[in-house]
């Protein structure tokens, strides 16, 4: 992908960041839906952007108008300065798109449809293979599309959105389908792009990967974005307590909850599970109680606070808003 087209140089250090996307006041209503509410945000040249909230938040439509392939009501987008719709040609060349439902060449193996996409943008035949590879499709090169997995479809998907080299691109959920290895090596694909100096704006569910990933995040909540920032200011400015997991029979709930500076004592799976904003003070505290051996910490998470704000904003109780595909960080 980067030997296809030179990336212009980024900013020198200590230069002001240029914009790549600005969206300023875009709603879009489908029928009595408003299903994006008067979103204004800015991502940076180089940013790895992450856009998170529950389904039906809105994220994929404003993805898409972002991208120029929806048209918003009201409000405008610009990418680079230049508008995406009505549909731009000039622009295309310099984005890559990624959709949630991808559509393929119909016959076509995951080689040909991907030297098709080459094709319509005028990529490397080495680009293609070394896309292909980029996204572990090489032993599938001569499948055709109709009989990859879920997985790999996704991952030509991908493929399709970032063969032609593209400055700005943009992914809608594109590790929903991957199993945990592939979306380990998904992740260092989109690093190294970002090494490159390209501008990521994505979608995603997995609030472990935008932590892992994103240098900003918007959360949007009913059409609305509730919070922009990085992942370590949110963390840093919420309010979320952290757990201390002790193995069950070394203190019974009521020595814990008497411990100075415990908020909270559940029992949860296999452990005693004590919730506090003192965190030092408390396992100081049950280190001379029991001793520190087996005792697990967490602090919190983006998850927390995606979480707490989300129940907040949609009066969900926060329960129900858990990700299955996170319970193994659950405590
Ligand atoms: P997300 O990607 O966050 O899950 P979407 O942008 O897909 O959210 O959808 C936002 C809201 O708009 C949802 O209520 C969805 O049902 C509705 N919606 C999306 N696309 C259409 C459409 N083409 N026609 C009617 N309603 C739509
Ligand atoms: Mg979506």
């Amino acid at each position: 992908m980067s030997e296809v087209q030179a990336m212009p140089s980024t900013p020198a250090e200590g230069t002001p960041p240029t914009t790549a996307v600005h969206v300023q006041g875009v709603s879009k209503r489908y029928g009595d839906r408003q299903a994006v509410d008067n979103v204004s945000l800015e991502i940076h040249r180089g940013e790895f952007f992450g856009l998170l909230g529950p389904n039906g938040a809105g994220k994929s439509t404003l993805v898409e108008i972002m991208e120029g392939l929806r048209r918003a009501d009201t409000g405008s987008v610009t990418l680079f300065g230049e508008s995406p719709w009505p549909r731009n040609t000039a622009l295309l060349p310099r984005i890559g798109v990624q959709t949630q439902s991808s559509a393929f060449f119909v016959r076509q193996t995951a080689h040909e449809h991907l030297r098709t996409v080459a094709a319509l943008f005028g990529a490397s035949r080495a680009a293609v293979d070394a896309t292909l590879d980029s996204v572990a499709l090489t032993e599938q090169r001569d499948v055709q599309v109709e009989s990859l997995s879920g997985g790999q479809r996704q991952r030509l998907a991908i493929a399709s959105a970032l063969v032609h080299g593209p400055e700005l691109i943009f992914l809608d959920e594109p590790t929903a389908a991957l199993d945990p290895q592939a979306r380990r090596a998904l992740w260092e694909v989109l690093r190294g792009l970002k090494a490159e100096g390209r501008t990521i704006v994505y979608t995603t569910h997995h609030l472990d990967e935008a932590e892992a990933l994103c240098d900003r995040i918007a959360i949007l909540v009913n059409g609305s974005i509730a919070v922009t920032d990085s992942p370590h200011n949110l963390v840093r400015a919420s309010a979320a307590p952290s757990r201390l997991m002790l193995p069950l029979g070394r203190l019974d709930e009521h020595e814990a909850a008497a411990i100075s500076g415990v908020d909270r004592v559940t029992v949860q799976g296999g452990s005693l599970v004590l919730e506090t904003r003192t965190a030092g003070q408390v396992l100081s505290a049950v280190d001379r109680i029991t001793g520190l051996d087996g005792v697990q910490t967490r602090t919190a998470s983006l998850e927390d606070v995606y979480l707490d704000l989300t129940a907040r904003l949609t009066g969900a109780p926060q329960g129900a808003r858990r990700n299955p595909q996170n319970t193994e960080q659950q405590p």
